[in-house]
């Protein structure tokens, strides 16, 4: 069971279908594992219905707009469940979580994952329809630590196979976490496996210290 969570607010916007397309797979990816979070949907959902139901009857003169609006809203809480749901399991990975599978070609060990160093490799992942997140697979090797840095705008990281820890806490398979500017820490790997992460951008990582200025150019 994950300790780290989306807050409410991610979960209410993926409830309605607001989320895009890499940070909603992310938050499916989640609630998958997560009882607590995927109650938590299912309630904004029911709340989500019946503010539509109420706006339906109330509006009159507009009755128009606000069957555009409730066709719109359930078109995508269809695209929302589907993205989940239609994922099917193509015989990869089992730690990859099924909305991510239609997604991933191959097992974690043979994609081609490339990177600065053989302790932290990267594979770029591409939903198609997305400008506006970056969206990865990091894989930090068995005990080893990533340089430290900060964020320069918001990174959702799911962690979805081994563990790490940082600074302010320890994460494990299933955790949702949320790093930003105020955020600076260098993530380390338990030393049993190494740690996959699924990680999501709204901006690129920045390095801090005696590594940022020499690896920076390479994070792009
Ligand atoms: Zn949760």
């Amino acid at each position: 069971m994950a300790n780290y969570h989306p807050n409410a607010e991610l979960l209410m916007q993926f409830a309605a279908g607001q989320l895009d397309n890499a940070l909603g797979i992310m938050v499916a990816c989640h609630i998958q594992q997560c009882p607590h979070c995927r109650n938590q949907v299912r309630t904004y959902e029911r709340l989500g219905g019946e503010l539509l139901e109420t706006m339906w009857t109330k509006a009159d003169d507009n009755i128009v707009v606000s069957e555009d609006l409730l066709s719109k809203t359930i078109a995508r809480l269809g695209d929302s469940r589907s993205s989940s749901a239609s994922a099917e399991d193509t015989g990869v990975d089992k730690n990859i979580p099924k909305p991510l599978r239609r997604f991933v070609p191959k097992n974690f060990d043979d994609l081609p994952w490339y990177g600065f160093s053989s302790n932290i490799q990267q594979y770029d992942l591409n939903f198609g329809d997305d400008n506006q997140y970056v969206a990865k697979f990091y894989k930090i090797k068995a005990g080893k630590e990533l340089p430290e840095h900060t964020h320069k705008g918001n990174e959702f990281t799911l962690v979805m196979s081994g563990a790490f820890s940082d600074e302010a806490g320890s994460y494990h398979s299933g955790d949702f976490i949320l790093a930003n500017e105020q955020t600076q820490h260098s993530p380390r790997a338990h030393n049993d496996m190494d740690c996959i992460c699924f990680a999501v951008m709204d901006a690129p990582l920045k390095l801090t210290g005696f590594w940022g200025a020499l690896i920076n150019p390479f994070l792009r």
